[in-house]
């Protein structure tokens, strides 16, 4: 029967700069299962060195070494590292526990390690946190023990990987006399069926103990005392496993439970590292939904030459057919998602409007009086009634100089809309002014097409009424003064006025010589207007012939008007909207969150209707280099990226650097550099998630308002789910490159190193 450890004529020199020097010579010993060896000695005669190459973790030069009859003279690095995996059990003299895991977690993380089930190790960690007798710490944090149980710890967690051989290296060396003796004890016990080295310059402590002395001098034996088995050490444990097969290796799903485990376990460093993430998932999210911000604003970079109003969140509808808009369709549009008003009378907003009122001039587009909120009123209030209306300027403009200055006098103050420019009453009857808004670049976002302008938030009706006046001055006329026709195709022809009854017609005296002798009165007069969308036409009877002199009586008009109007005919207003009121064919929907507008014009077309996105049709002033600045933007993006990935990095290195110990400890234990990466990915990527979920939590309120940050919710409009898919990988991926680059720094020195600088 082959000894389970036999050295012979082994020699270790310890190789220096310019000497060699001795660890021991040319030694002869076998060690057989079941003995307590103490190894004592002075310091400086072998007695480390021997237990070192006893345990794999020393070569020797000379002589032979044989482990249960196998000679380990060729041995190589994998060789040494298996037998010390399979026949090794080794109790530190620094215990190496992890402070912030219990005694159970300690035991239980060694079995983990050498492979086993999280299951099967239940049963044998308890049993060995009795054998040590710390049944009752079971649930102890390592760091709240005493030297003596932390020993006893060790003690445990050598024997829980069922290694035939357990060395220890001054086990007692940091223990109180008491402490010193129950770990003594201890391993008597577990010494009955294993074989048990240890090295100890206090021999005192171990001689009640032990089976066998080993006396070294200057790197000799001089001394090797077999001592019978003291009987009142005790009964032997319950502990049988000596069978000699190799350990497995840790499962994926135990590295996961580690990593998660020790993620929460250190409550401190937890916080830190969640503030971190906190900080570089925010950091993220906000880079990306800004670099989105920018590229969504150089998009909207141009200028329109058809439409006033080139408003981004403004779509131009149409029904497929082309034919009049009914109230079902509008109903239709109004409940698509992301559609925020529905503007019935197109047109009207891109020939824009004036108000000339109070001394103050204001012009600009027509906007829909649904688009604004009682909330964007800088004073007054939102309009009660159909002839009210709002306005809009920038704080810039000479118009807010005026309106400054005038507020008060203006609010409530009544007049027509007339066209930009003050050219022509457009309105049928005054409005008046109910609110006005001061909004810094009225004109930001919409650049170019009407810089200084302000905007007219006007209702249904007054639009209708300025889509009229809009048409009337659009619109061809072919006049039939009873049988002679004339043509207008350049001015305004057609005027109402309450004075005149309906069916008839108030011409100018210049007008009149059209008929015979001059005589126009109760003749017939035929109007047939034309513009790009339709044609219409009335038949009238001449009531009244308009004179400069008489132009104030019949139509209320200054005399110095009569100049401006001597080529116009004056009909009923009833009469005049027959002719040019028609119902809309076109509409204007505007969107809530102008960056979905893709979605929006994909459910507007699902239901049928023609799009027109404007922001589409503006010219680019940015032509051609949109491209480049897209990547541009991107590239800026990634740069932002890998600065805040070193950044994160050092400041990660430096709270991680508390784990350094862990991540040994756990190489010394069993664990080889892939294992402890995947617990250290595990435990760096789920702390990520952890801040991202928290980011998530917040941008969910923030959406819904709970929370009401201006900025932020301006940014969130740019992220949509597969945004925050996207940059979650982003912080996965980063996540995983920080915990690579921090385990290849800690573990660059050889696994050999790290565990004999922890020996
Ligand atoms: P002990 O544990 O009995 O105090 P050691 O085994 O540590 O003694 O040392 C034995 C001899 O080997 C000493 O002379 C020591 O200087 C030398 N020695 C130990 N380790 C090294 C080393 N890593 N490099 C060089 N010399 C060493
Ligand atoms: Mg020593």
């Amino acid at each position: 029967m082959s000894h389970t450890i036999e050295l012979k004529k082994a020699s270790k020199y310890y190789a220096g700069n310019d000497s060699v020097s001795m660890g021991f010579s040319r030694i002869d010993l076998s060690l057989d299962m079941g003995e307590f060896v103490a190894i004592t000695g002075e310091s400086g005669s072998g007695k480390s060195t021997l237990l070192n190459v006893i345990s794999g973790l020393d070569t020797y030069e000379e002589g032979e070494m044989f482990v249960c009859g196998e000679d380990t003279t060729a041995y190589s690095t994998e060789d040494y590292e298996r037998y010390r995996k399979t026949y090794i059990g080794n109790i530190f003299q620094d215990f190496n526990l992890v402070n912030s895991y219990s005694v159970y977690q300690n035991i239980e993380l060694v079995m983990l390690l050498n492979g086993r089930k999280k299951k099967e190790c239940r049963e044998r960690v308890n049993e060995l946190i009795e054998l040590v007798g710390l049944t009752e710490f079971a649930k102890t944090k390592a760091s709240k023990l005493s030297g003596g149980q932390k020993q006893r710890v060790a003690i445990a967690r050598a024997l829980a990987k069922d290694a035939p051989i357990i060395v220890a290296d001054e086990p007692t060396g940091n223990l109180d006399s008491a402490s010193a003796a129950i770990v003594m004890e201890t391993l008597a016990r577990v010494s009955q069926d294993r074989l048990v080295v240890i090295v100890t310059h206090n021999y005192e402590q171990a001689e009640p103990y032990v089976t066998r002395k080993l006396t070294m001098h200057d790197g000799k034996i001089i001394e090797d005392r077999r001592i019978p088995r003291n009987t009142k050490a005790s009964d032997p444990g319950q502990d049988s496993g000596n069978a000699v097969s190799e350990p497995g290796s840790i499962s994926r799903g135990a590295e996961v439970r580690l990593g998660l485990r020790n993620a929460f376990n250190i409550p401190a460093k937890f916080m830190l590292l969640f503030i971190i993430y906190l900080f570089v998932a925010t950091a993220v999210l906000g880079q990306y939904a800004s670099t989105k911000n920018s590229l969504h604003e150089n998009e909207l970079l141009g200028y329109s030459t058809y439409f006033l109003n080139t408003d981004p969140g403004r779509i131009v509808v149409t029904k497929e057919d082309l034919t009049e808009f009914n109230d079902s369709d509008i109903a239709r549009i109004n409940m698509t998602e992301n559609i925020r008003t529905v503007f019935r009378n197109d047109l009207a907003i891109d020939k824009g409007g004036s108000l000339n009122i109070a001394g103050a001039f204001i012009e600009g587009p027509v906007y829909p009086i649904g688009e604004i909120a009682e909330a964007a009123l800088t004073y007054g209030r939102l309009p009660e009634n159909e002839r009210e209306v709002v306005i809009s300027v920038d704080p810039s403009s000479d118009a807010y100089l005026n309106i400054s200055d005038m507020r008060e006098k203006l609010i409530g103050e009544t007049a027509f809309i007339n066209g930009m420019g003050d050219d022509g009453r457009l309105s049928e009857k005054p409005v008046s002014v109910a609110g006005i808004i001061v909004e810094e670049d009225v004109d930001a976002d919409i650049n170019g097409s009407y810089n200084g302008y302000s905007k007219i938030y006007v209702s249904d009706e007054v639009s209708r009424e300025l889509l009229t006046g809009m048409m009337a001055s659009a619109s061809k006329t072919v006049i039939n003064y009873g049988g002679t026709k004339v043509i207008n195709d350049y001015s305004r022809t057609i005027y109402y006025s309450d004075k005149v009854p309906k069916g008839k017609a108030y011409i100018f005296d210049t007008q009149a010589y059209y008929y015979k002798n001059g005589n126009a009165q109760g003749k017939s007069l035929k109007l047939r207007i034309s513009n790009k969308y339709y044609e219409a036409s009335g038949k009238y009877t001449v009531d009244k012939v308009v004179t400069d002199k008489n132009c104030r009586e019949l139509l209320g008009l200054k005399k110095d008007s009569y100049d401006e109007f001597s080529s116009a005919i004056f009909i009923n207003p009833a009469d005049f909207r027959k002719l040019f009121e028609r119902e809309n064919y076109q509409v204007s929907a505007f969107m809530e969150n102008e960056t979905d507008s893709e979605e929006t014009v994909a459910a507007l077309n699902e239901k049928g209707f023609r799009t027109l996105l404007i922001k589409d049709t503006l010219s680019d002033a940015t032509d051609g280099f949109n491209f480049v600045i897209e990547l541009i933007s991107f590239a800026r993006l990634l740069l932002e990226f890998i600065v805040l990935f070193f950044i994160t990095y050092a400041v990660i290195r430096l709270i991680m650097k508390s784990r350094n110990e862990y991540y040994s400890t756990l190489r010394i234990l069993g664990a080889n550099k892939s294992n402890t990466d995947r617990i250290l990915r595990v435990e760096l990527v789920f702390m990520m998630l952890i801040a991202y979920a928290v980011d998530i939590a917040f941008a969910v309120l923030a959406y819904n308002r709970v929370i009401n940050i201006e900025q932020v919710s301006k940014l969130l409009n740019f992220l949509s789910i597969p945004d925050f898919a996207i940059t979650g990988a982003i912080l996965v991926v980063m996540s995983i490159l920080i915990a690579n680059r921090y385990s290849r720094k800690i573990f660059s020195r050889s696994a050999m190193k790290v565990f004999k600088e922890e020996v």
